[in-house]
């Protein structure tokens, strides 16, 4: 049978999707801009022009988005997205479906969520039963897929993973809060520990003085390279963050008994500068049995995971 769904994963600057076919295979890509800095009214048009791009004159049967912020799935709704300009409590399924015609499934969740479908489904989990997805970029996003289900809330607003406190007396998060996973185990985080670095004086001078001269988003991979010749700051702040996941990977697991952790995201890539630092963090706080029998993983899908999660989404319901 021919049955086509769309997985579109909605950033602030680009849209990039796949048209899939009833065995999930993809069929076709596309990826433009979003626009979401000009109003949700903007990327409405961007997201209907995508869909009737993508499928042709194929029937799709449903579409999957995966969106930035805090998201109702259960309403479709997007409770609060700072990067999409002008939006509060909007309606965007009903306002899509609206514009799209014929009878289209749309199901919206929050970006995190479908990254860790797409890892559990195609990728890194896809022998496990249940896992917990964190990806590491700018922020802290994360997944629960528990029991071969994506866990989303009792108000679909679950899984955010990068807001759970882990230092009462830590630095201000931009949720309000104090001490955030992401505080310590994001691009920000990093960016944060380089400046505090460099104005108590503990920096090195290599790696100070290449970061002044650096633009605030080159500085993960400055730590990342100073870090592998061997910098001891930057050594430093790799186990910040390794000790921080640490922290939350033995928190989740004592709660939840997964089977796998994936960490994905561009942070991720410093894999081997903090991923002992957090195994031992976890193991040292987390239960035995469970700790032991849980495995930990990078992400394989990259980019990719998310928009196959939605379009697996949109298949499922
Ligand atoms: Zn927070």
């Amino acid at each position: 049978m021919d049955k086509y769904v769309v997985g579109l994963d909605i950033g602030g600057t680009n849209m990039r999707g796949a048209l899939l076919d009833g065995d999930e295979e993809q069929v076709d890509e596309l990826k433009i801009p979003s626009e979401a800095n000009l109003g949700i009214e903007r990327l409405i048009d961007n997201l209907a022009d995508f869909i009737d791009k993508i499928r042709g004159d194929k029937k799709i049967y449903g579409v999957g988005l995966g969106i930035p912020g805090i998201i109702d799935s259960t309403r479709g709704v997007i409770t609060a997205a700072p990067n999409i300009k002008g939006v509060h409590n909007y309606p965007i399924r009903d306002v899509l479906r609206e514009k799209l015609d014929g009878d289209i499934k749309l199901v919206i969740e929050n970006d995190a969520n479908m990254v860790g479908l797409g890892e559990w489904r195609k990728g890194a989990g896809k022998d496990v039963n249940s896992m917990i997805m964190m990806t590491i970029g700018t922020g802290l996003g994360g997944g629960l897929i528990l029991n071969g289900q994506l866990w989303s809330g009792a108000h679909g607003m679950g899984g955010e993973i990068g807001h759970m406190t882990i230092n009462s007396e830590g630095p201000r998060c931009k949720c309000g809060n104090y001490g955030c996973l992401e505080t310590y185990a994001s691009a920000n985080a990093i960016r944060r520990m380089v400046s505090e670095a460099i104005s108590n004086g503990s920096i090195s001078t290599a790696l100070g003085d290449r970061a002044k001269a650096a633009r605030p988003g080159e500085i993960p991979e400055l730590v990342m390279e100073a870090a592998l010749s061997g910098d001891e700051t930057a050594l430093g702040i790799w186990q910040e963050v390794g000790k921080a996941l640490g922290i939350a990977i033995a928190s989740l697991q004592n709660l939840l008994d997964v089977d796998m952790v994936v960490l994905g995201g561009g942070i991720a890539n410093a894999w081997d500068l903090f991923i002992r630092t957090a195994e031992d963090e976890a193991a040292i706080r987390g239960f035995d049995a469970p700790m032991e029998k849980l495995k930990i993983e990078k992400s394989v899908l990259g980019d990719d995971a998310g928009i196959l999660g939605a379009g697996y989404l949109a298949l499922q319901k």
